[in-house]
């Protein structure tokens, strides 16, 4: 399965213009350039599993969006449509929520 990199979108604003600022060992704090909105993306399993997962191309860079897998906690998690998204990880089908939205 072909996967595509990370987009979030501002829960406040609908800005694509969103920037990843801290570290997987810290926190997922994102901020969205348009607004300043800050907000941290979590993933909950669907439950559902897929095998041969291909990681994007261009890997993401530091910087981009970036979310850790509800199941393995690794950060190998790319976009397989619209709203799924998968771990290269451990195979896991993901749905994005965003939390601790803070309006800037
Ligand atoms: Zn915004
Ligand atoms: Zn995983």
């Amino acid at each position: 399965m072909q996967t595509q990199k990370l987009v979030l979108t501002c829960p406040v604003c609908a800005s694509k213009d969103v920037y990843y600022t801290c570290t997987p060992d810290c926190c997922f704090n994102h901020v969205c350039g348009e607004c300043r909105t800050t907000f941290e993306p979590v993933t909950a399993a669907t439950g559902a599993k897929v095998s041969g997962v291909v990681p994007p191309d261009p890997l993401p860079v530091a910087g981009d969006p970036t979310v850790a897998c509800a199941k393995c906690y690794g950060i190998a998690v790319y976009r397989a449509g619209d709203e799924t998204l998968v771990c290269a990880g451990c195979g896991a089908v993901l749905v994005l929520e965003l939390t601790e939205v803070a309006p800037g």
